[in-house]
């Protein structure tokens, strides 16, 4: 009999095909995301536990955490169960993160989520999508251990306190989770979540459902669609015209275009494409990019020597590590500069500093490290500025004393990436996008973030998160590489803005 556990109806619920692959073919979609959050969000449920101590945990799998879990409700011994496992008749298996067994048979279940926010209070973002994915998610684990013959009296919601902030040397539970009762919310869905399992079931030990995402918008897709359409993901697709509606993607295929190239100017205008789609598809065309010189001399003329090209990396840890911050608050862990001293040609003076653990005293110490080489005037160039100055916002917020110092950074800074994503540098080998990583290989191809171990800002901080974790050696290796990463994106911004010069030098009219 096929076994549908929490996962997999959630999965089905996601998409048939997508949990359907998963099960059945154990296709792995961003997996190392998915281990960075599991471990995150097993800290989450142990720290919950705090709220109900003295619990027993259930371990073993399938039937033998089932038989345990009825063993230990019905012998009138233990209050409260982490883990407690329903397997139904009909297959449907759940393990409650905490249970409270009350008198006969009747269990009060408590699902821990690890998020600030579940859909279900008034300032609630996304609020519709938060419910669904919560509620559906613990409907399930009602009706398993409702077929399997408990009484769930109440059911709720753990989720963390956004508002909470760090004050004591350990996190106090009482205060860091909200919990909601959730009853009527979950009784509503039952049906529906009866019926869905059933379907989750026979999708599930039949074919492989089809693939229909090809029409749909980007945030409907499960993380498997480029795997599944390998063919939509490469660069020509109409799939990455630069932020492409998903309705302007119908219109496309109405005409048979599947392909940027296969876009002329007039169907562009035609389809109602924005401009910096269409810059795309000429330049995608023709092969040769657009370059508004004047604008950029422009803009770059704005900038005041020294120049400090300024990177961080940071961390969302769903648990505070420093004092006074809040559940996933962005906090830098690490930063790297490049000084020119006069704005010109020259090699950029380097300077850098990475926590080695996560304490108040280590970054306090980045943060007058950063002050120590700082420049006290000229420009502070970064890329993005909207990631850059929340982080140095989030570093003020912490440490009170440093405010005048980051607000002086942030009138200070200056955004290269404008030039690109306002349109005044577009390249095709950009592929449409403005993202460091994509400008870097076009104007600073000797510098390859494909040498690298660590390559992108998500990895940087999962790699971090990681080290903190291991022994000398490898934590070493780590921090290497996350120093190696860090650097180079200072030093790629330093070598662009260097080729925007060298190409703005070549436009000077001869000297007579
Ligand atoms: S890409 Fe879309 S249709 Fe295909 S499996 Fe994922 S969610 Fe389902």
């Amino acid at each position: 009999m096929l076994v549908l556990d929490k996962t997999n109806y959630i999965n089905y619920r996601i998409c048939p095909r997508y949990g359907w692959h998963r099960l059945n073919r154990g296709t792995q979609f961003n997996e190392d995301i998915k281990e960075q959050l599991y471990r995150q969000g097993m800290e989450v449920e142990i720290l919950s536990r705090k709220l109900f101590p003295g619990g027993w945990e259930i371990s073993g799998e399938r039937q033998a955490a089932a038989d345990r879990t009825e063993e230990l409700i019905d012998s009138g011994e233990v209050k409260v169960l982490y883990q407690a496992t329903a397997l139904t008749r009909d297959g449907l298996l759940a393990k409650a993160d905490i249970t409270l067994i009350k008198k006969d048979r009747e269990l009060h279940i408590y699902e821990v989520k690890m998020t600030n926010d579940v859909g279900l209070s008034p300032d609630s973002r996304d609020a519709e999508s938060r419910k669904e994915k919560y509620l559906y998610d613990i409907a399930f684990q009602k009706l398993a251990f409702e077929n399997a013959g408990y009484r769930v009296g109440k059911v709720f919601l753990i989720h963390m306190n956004g508002g909470y902030r760090l004050k004591t040397a350990t996190v106090d539970p009482n205060k860091f989770f909200k919990q909601v009762d959730v009853g009527q919310e979950v009784e509503a869905l039952l049906p529906a979540v009866k019926a869905e399992a059933e379907q989750a079931k026979a999708c599930y030990g039949g074919e492989e459902p089809p693939c229909e995402c090809h029409l749909k918008a980007k945030g409907k897709r499960c993380p498997g669609f480029e795997q599944f359409h390998p063919e939509l993901a490469n660069d020509d697709s109409v799939y990455n015209l630069n932020g492409i509606r998903v309705q302007r993607i119908k219109t496309l295929y109405e005409r048979s275009i599947l392909k940027i190239g296969e876009i002329t100017e007039e169907v562009g205008v035609e389809t109602g494409l924005s401009r910096k789609q269409l810059n795309q598809i000429a330049v995608h065309r023709t092969g040769r990019p657009i370059i508004d010189k004047p604008e950029i001399a422009s803009m770059l003329n704005r900038l005041k020597p020294p120049l400090s090209f300024l990177d961080y990396e940071a961390i969302n840890y769903p648990i505070p590590l420093f004092a006074d911050s809040r559940p996933f608050q962005q906090i830098a862990f690490q930063f790297s500069l490049c000084v020119l001293e006069n704005g010109e040609e020259e090699e950029p003076a380097k300077y850098e500093y990475l926590l080695p653990v996560a304490s108040d005293e280590e970054l306090k110490r980045l943060v007058d490290e950063l002050r120590r080489v700082m420049p006290a005037g000229g420009s502070v160039v970064v890329w993005h500025q909207g990631a850059e100055v929340s982080f140095q916002n989030n570093l003020a917020e912490l440490l009170p004393e440093e405010k005048t110092f980051f607000e002086d950074l942030n009138r200070r800074i200056f955004d290269l990436e404008k030039i690109f994503s306002g349109q005044h540098y577009v390249h095709p080998g950009f592929k449409g996008k403005t993202s460091l990583k994509n400008v870097a290989p076009v104007l600073a191809p000797e510098l390859s973030y494909s040498d690298l171990n660590i390559s992108e800002g998500s990895q940087a901080s999962r790699m971090w998160d990681q080290a903190l974790g291991e022994a000398d050696e490898v934590r070493q290796k780590i921090f290497d590489d996350l120093l190696r990463y860090c650097h180079y994106d200072t030093l790629v911004m330093v070598r662009i803005y260097q080729h925007l010069k060298r190409l703005l030098a070549r436009l000077r009219p001869p000297i007579c």
